[in-house]
């Protein structure tokens, strides 16, 4: 193992962590300006990342889908108007400016990306109004043949940032991990981007492995603040059979088979009986329109009935369709597939086989579905730059934060790329006007320590051990219901495995692809997020959003439109402060609403016309 003065050394100006939307549009776009960057990928480029688990969607506003992409578009729907329902159904919590930069710089990276795939040869099934669908391994494609447009990038794949190494309180690189290796080294850099995903800690996954929060925690080690670490999307997820579990087809077919088959499910708990979601509920957040809220009003209505106890033993309920003819199912199935099929390889499925779902949905059984967490709205605070608060340290993609508020309804995937690309920018732009210099010692010696620690002790707990112990405690009491003595128990569990447990994690083995060693690494990242994610979430005492609590239902406009921010400490100690979401079109709420569903039930909202998929 490599001592500070045996490590390998690499020069550049930008160093990108990150090999998707965020990671590739940040070196493009450093690249285009000039700037010397290298790419460092935990996973590939163009196959790695939450987006190759987009099923995908993402839009524009139709004016500029008009004016900018030359497409058959509804002009009346703005850019404006796409910001207002940002702001307004992300529960008035997004950062303005931030809203502001993806709305106006979205189509035309979105516009660039489109190309990307057309080159690629890779469907991205055109809709109207500036809407695309396709699978999530086509959206990662097509970012694989954006990178050809940076050649002089320099890629590092399977390859793991660890840390920002500082000098005098400022990015002066990083120090990566070559997994395959098993070497550590160091890239000098004068500006680091950190595009590298949001977090996911519960069992049931539909993510990428990968979603340990990484950025978030090398971030808030550097001394960078993390914001908004309560908020979580949660959505339809099959929890059945076994072979299924964790995959989005439950939500795909509730988009498809209601849109192309007209059939909508009932929700029934595990005794059969209905979940009843009111009528007005589903109008006002245009559910039979295919819209995001139907993340929403899934995770509220069976999020309730799960807690309190009338969910099935996987932890699902079941959708149903047993009030429409067996000739509407086969309809809507036909329809299902009639859509899958423009953008998905014929026998795609052939690994998962669902047509043990589809004879129930043709038969009119249920189809049991739990909740799983597709996005993390909380990370790095950047402002409308994805300068975090390290002068030099940027940030985009899902490792930000501030964008869609207590609720993501706008498109991961746009703010990828149009972050990313921003981060990029003005990463070069700093890096343009600093010194070049090594990172202190210290900071090398510290980092690089902390790094082996878990290879040279011989015996211990696993860092195995150490994740699921995370995933329990996380599921128990931070998932899609909140009350204070869930999240005080998790809090006092997860603080139990910092203090004794991760001290102790060894790995069996030597450096080389030990994928031990890299998950004990990962838990330090995901311990940042989740003990401030449950922090936050305990501290707010309403519901807002995807943060549902039940022994606080009320959405508290007056008391809680703050976003609450951690700084770091040198004595790890907790410094948290809120503050009003920063604004400069749409004024914040007063009042309360009873409960997350009722505040969509405002006659000043209107939520048919953005938000689709
Ligand atoms: C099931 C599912 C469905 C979704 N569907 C949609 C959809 O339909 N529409 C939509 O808009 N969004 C969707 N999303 C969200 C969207 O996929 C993400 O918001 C988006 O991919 C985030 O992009 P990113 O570049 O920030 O991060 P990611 O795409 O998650 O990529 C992270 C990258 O960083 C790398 N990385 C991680 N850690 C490190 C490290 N330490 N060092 C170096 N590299 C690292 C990874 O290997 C990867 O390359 C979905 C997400 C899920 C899970």
């Amino acid at each position: 193992m490599a001592e500070n003065s045996e490590l390998r050394f690499l020069q550049t100006d930008v160093v990108v962590a990150g090999g998707s939307g965020a990671g590739v549009t940040a070196a493009l776009a450093a690249f285009r300006v000039g700037a010397r960057v290298i790419l460092v990928s935990k996973g590939k480029v163009g196959r790695s990342g939450n987006v190759v688990m987009a099923g995908g969607s993402m839009s524009i506003d139709g004016y500029s889908a008009k004016k900018i992409l030359g497409l058959e578009a509804d002009e009346s729907i703005t850019p404006e108007g796409w910001f207002d329902s940002i702001v307004k159904e992300g529960f008035y919590l997004s950062d303005q400016p931030v809203v502001e930069q993806f709305t106006s710089d979205g189509p035309t990276i979105v516009e660039e990306y489109v190309r990307w795939a057309q080159r690629a040869k890779v469907p991205f099934k055109q809709l109207k109004d500036g809407k695309w669908v396709s699978s999530g391994k086509n959206f990662a494609l097509a970012l694989k043949e954006g990178m050809r447009d940076a050649p002089g990038v320099e890629i590092l794949e399977d390859t793991t940032v660890l840390d920002v190494l500082m000098r005098d309180g400022r990015p002066a690189g990083i120090l990566a991990l070559d997994i395959y290796r098993g070497e550590l080294f160091v890239v000098l850099a004068k500006a680091v981007v950190l595009g590298t995903g949001g977090y996911q800690p519960f069992s049931l996954k539909n993510s990428v492995t990968d979603m340990t929060g990484d950025g978030v925690g090398i971030g808030f080690r550097a001394g960078a603040d993390i914001a908004d670490m309560e908020f979580l999307l949660s959505f339809p997820t099959a929890v059945a059979p076994p072979y299924l579990r964790g995959s989005i087809l439950p939500y795909v077919l509730i988009v498809y088979c209601g849109l192309k088959g007209g059939v909508w499910p009932q929700f029934r708990d595990a005794c059969g009986d209905l979940i009843a979601v009111p009528e007005e509920i589903m109008e006002k957040t245009a559910f039979y329109k295919g819209f995001k809220h139907i993340k929403l009003v899934c995770t509220y209505y069976w999020g309730e009935a799960i807690f309190h106890g009338r969910g099935t033993k996987n932890g699902g309920i079941f959708l149903d369709y047993s009030r429409y003819t067996r000739e509407q199912r086969e309809e809507a199935v036909k329809g299902y597939f009639s859509v899958q099929g423009e953008y998905y390889a014929a026998n795609h499925y052939k690994g998962d086989d669902i047509s043990r779902v589809m004879d129930n949905l043709r038969d009119g059984k249920g189809i049991e579905t739990g909740l799983g967490f597709e996005y993390s709205s909380g990370g790095l605070l950047i402002d409308e730059h994805m300068r975090t608060t390290v002068p030099g340290l940027f940030a985009g993609g899902e490792t930000g934060s501030g964008t869609f508020g207590a609720m993501r309804v706008g498109d991961g995937l746009v703010e990828m790329l149009v972050q990313g690309y921003k981060a990029g920018e003005s990463a070069a732009a700093f890096a343009r006007d600093a010194e070049p210099g090594a990172p202190d010692n210290e900071s090398t010696r510290c980092c690089t320590e902390r790094a082996y620690a878990p290879l040279r002790r011989k015996t211990g707990i696993s860092p195995v051990l150490v994740q699921s112990r995370i995933e329990k405690a996380c599921d128990a009491g931070f998932g899609f219901r909140r009350t204070e003595a869930g999240l005080l128990a998790a809090l006092r569990e997860l603080r139990r495995i910092r203090t004794e447990d991760m001290p102790h994690m060894a790995v069996s083995g030597g450096p080389r692809y030990n994928l031990e060693w890299l998950t004990a690494l990962q838990m330090e990242n995901l311990m940042v997020c989740v003990e401030h994610g449950v922090l936050a979430a305990l501290e707010r005492k309403e519901s807002r959003g995807n943060h549902i609590r039940d022994d606080y239902p009320q959405v508290d406009h007056d008391t809680w439109t703050v976003r609450q921010i951690f700084t770091p400490t040198a004595d790890g100690s907790v410094n948290m402060r809120k503050e009003p979401p920063r604004v400069t079109k749409v004024p914040l709420l007063r009042g309360k609403d009873e409960n997350v569903m009722q505040f969509f039930l405002r006659p000043d909202l209107d939520y048919k016309r953005y938000q689709w998929g």
